[in-house]
């Protein structure tokens, strides 16, 4: 009984060996013979800077005033610095401020002009993404550029999808206007999405957006050491700033992360949208490391 079990045991060897020899010894890739998982996965070798275990970058969008009033003082003195998304009719109202935080090195994006989403919300009315079409869109988006360098004086490199909504049309027309954004800006942000960003394979053109509004610190605590186990970047969205309330970011949270991102041993990078995705693309497009 037993010489059979050895025997039967060494047949199903033999298998198993002749089943992964096609390839002869000498013809084999250096290296084990089974690639781990992550091997496989990842195109090219991806690093953060030296010291660095996750990237996050705060951005809000609308141009609200809060986000001058109660937000810019805590990034500021924090020496963190985010992007805005702006809306024209709220930037126009603070220009004077807005051109501040962008000479004190915050990042301006953006946010189209007429804010186009569903047909669903009411406030969509006659602006709604199902009514567009793409020469449209691609009009309004250099629309926005062209409005805002003539305001501040720069070209936007970032571009946040209102409501993260990314195509116009309905049905059998829908198209995507990804494309029209990847041909235009370093990203493309988008809003209520459900994960951060693997920067070895994340597409710029569709950055997922985790919702900042209403998090406490122990919240956003657990989606920072998240970022920081898998490497990633963290890309977080919100409105307002204030204390509490309705699509509002609370300064209590915002306090304890900067404080938390200030120490060296958190291991984390904190920069605006653009200056994270164009590190990502250039460490993607250099030749792979040895
Ligand atoms: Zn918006």
């Amino acid at each position: 009984m037993r010489m059979t079990a050895i025997l039967v045991s060494l047949g199903l060897a033999a298998v198993g060996l002749s089943s992964c020899s096609h390839v002869p010894e000498r013809e084999r890739p250096a290296g084990p013979a089974q690639p781990a998982p992550a091997a496989q996965r990842l195109p090219a070798p991806f690093a953060w800077p030296a010291g660095i275990r996750a990237a996050v970058s705060l951005s809000f969008d609308d141009a609200r005033e809060s986000q001058l009033d109660f937000g810019l003082p805590i990034f500021d003195a924090a020496s963190i610095k985010a992007t805005f998304y702006v809306s024209f009719a709220s930037l126009k109202k603070r220009l004077p401020d807005w051109e501040a935080a962008l000479k004190a090195g915050h990042e301006i994006g953006n946010h189209s002009v007429r804010h186009a989403c569903t047909a669903n919300f009411p406030f969509a009315k006659g602006r709604a993404l199902e009514d567009y079409t793409l020469p449209q869109m691609e009009a309004e988006l250099d629309e926005a550029s062209a409005e805002i360098q003539m305001l501040l004086g720069v070209q936007p490199l970032t571009f946040a999808y209102p409501c993260g909504q990314k195509y116009v049309g309905r049905g059998r027309n829908v198209r995507s206007y990804v494309p029209a954004v990847a041909a235009r800006y370093l990203a493309g942000r988008g809003w209520r999405d459900e994960a951060a960003n693997d920067p070895a394979l994340c597409d710029p053109a569709q950055l997922m957006c985790m919702e900042l509004d209403g998090l406490t610190w122990e919240e956003l605590r657990v989606l920072v050491e998240q970022a920081q186990k898998n490497g990633s970047w963290l890309v977080l969205c919100g409105h307002d700033i204030r204390e509490e309330g309705r699509q509002t970011t609370r300064t209590d949270t915002l306090r304890s992360f900067c404080e938390y991102a200030r120490d060296p041993k958190n291991g984390l990078w904190v920069d605006t949208v653009a200056n994270v995705a164009r590190y990502v693309v250039e460490q993607r497009t250099a030749a792979p490391r040895r």
